[in-house]
């Protein structure tokens, strides 16, 4: 086609729309106006303020969910273009897919579900389509960014059952089964790539992780030895990032070359064959292997690291407090707040809290529990 894109590519003139019928953009495609709007998104601001793996109090250096996005942004571009998929549609989700998380990365999300455990749950995928859907306000005539179902669709990563049977059209394939676009899969697995390459960079960075035990670590070894044959004398941050670049190399051309295998074996036509095939976004089963046993290794080494399980278990307890604080009496909370506590008391806190930065929770918690002004 004359767009350069594969004919099972998602189309913005195909799209299957928004919610809100708004005119065709004039000088940007439909799925370009999404990535801008997230952009420009409340949301999105405060991603530089919140956890990915380090409390951004913790050093200027380590990740944040604004740089994590940007990377999964970059990554999965690159796949994409690779693929004659549509850079701009993996750009916005990428962009948007973390927007619903809590302050404290997964501690704080896994606390927040516990205090809505009566009151439906809170699942972070969910939360950053009801921020795009509905809690960002900046719009005249609608309540969200009012984005195309297809970023949406992409945003949705998981869903249960339960919730997805509220959500209508983007939440039909966790009840009927079916795939997202492709773009979507990009998207998700330039996550992984990009989480565990800057998490094993950061993990080095902080102390917490050495160049000693990732040795013993498949991609990361052979990866190191391969640095270490061409510079026998580089060490150091330099030999850290010669390492990780080659890494996330690696996975990006793994993704790309078992992606045509399976998009050729497939041979879908459109985006719907797209939709009813099985995922077609993978690695190869050699690099998956040794994505699983690098995972591993994050999970037990640095994720449940000492350290990082104290500063976890101090955010379950800010969330905690916050959150029955505010259930037991509404009238601490912001006015605005206030007002959407009347229809459903738990979900506006759960909305309040969600939406705060690191350091806002902290401040909040003083602000509610220290006997000392600040
Ligand atoms: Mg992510």
């Amino acid at each position: 086609m004359s767009d350069g894109l594969a004919p099972y590519a998602a189309r913005s003139e195909t799209s299957r729309g928004r919610r809100f019928q708004e005119p065709t953009p004039a000088a940007r495609s439909e799925f370009q106006r999404d990535r801008d709007r997230i952009i420009h998104s409340t949301a999105f601001r405060r991603l530089e303020y919140k956890t990915q793996v380090f409390v951004n109090h913790e050093g200027d250096l380590f990740r944040t969910r604004l740089t994590h996005s940007l990377e999964v942004a970059q990554i999965g571009r690159t796949i994409a273009r690779n693929l004659h998929l549509n850079e701009d549609l993996v750009e916005a989700v990428a962009l948007a897919h973390d927007l619903g998380h809590t302050p404290f990365g997964h501690a704080g999300q896994d606390e927040l579900n516990d205090c809505m455990k009566d009151y439906g749950g809170f699942e972070h995928n969910l939360q950053s389509l009801r921020m795009v859907d509905v809690l960002e306000e900046r719009y005249a005539e609608f309540d969200g960014l009012n984005l195309t179902f297809e970023t949406r669709e992409g945003i949705l990563k998981h869903c249960s059952p339960q919730n997805a049977g509220m959500l209508g059209e983007v939440g039909a394939r966790f009840l009927n089964g079916g795939q997202p676009s492709l773009e979507a899969q990009i998207a998700n697995l330039a996550d992984e790539i990009a989480y565990n390459n800057h998490d094993v960079d950061d993990g080095l960075r902080s102390g917490l992780i050495t160049l000693e035990q990732l040795a013993g670590v498949g991609i990361f070894a052979r990866h190191l030895e391969a640095v270490r044959a061409l510079y026998p004398a580089l060490a150091g941050r330099r030999l850290i990032h010669e390492t990780v670049r080659r890494m996330i190399n690696t996975l990006a051309l793994d993704l790309i070359g078992q992606s045509t295998e399976n998009i050729a074996a497939a041979e879908p036509r459109s985006v719907d064959d797209v939709r009813a095939a099985r995922p077609l976004i993978a690695f190869s089963p050699a690099v998956r292997e040794e994505q699983q046993e690098l995972k591993r290794f994050l999970r037990t080494h640095l994720y449940r690291h000492y350290r990082v399980m104290r500063m976890s278990s101090k955010a379950r307890r800010i969330i905690r407090e916050l959150f029955h604080a505010f259930l037991d009496d509404a009238r601490l909370l912001p006015p605005q707040f206030q007002e959407k506590a009347e229809q459903d008391e738990p979900r506006a806190i759960a909305d309040y809290i969600a939406g705060m930065t690191d350091r806002y929770a902290i401040r909040e918690y003083r602000r509610l529990f220290a006997v000392e002004q600040d």
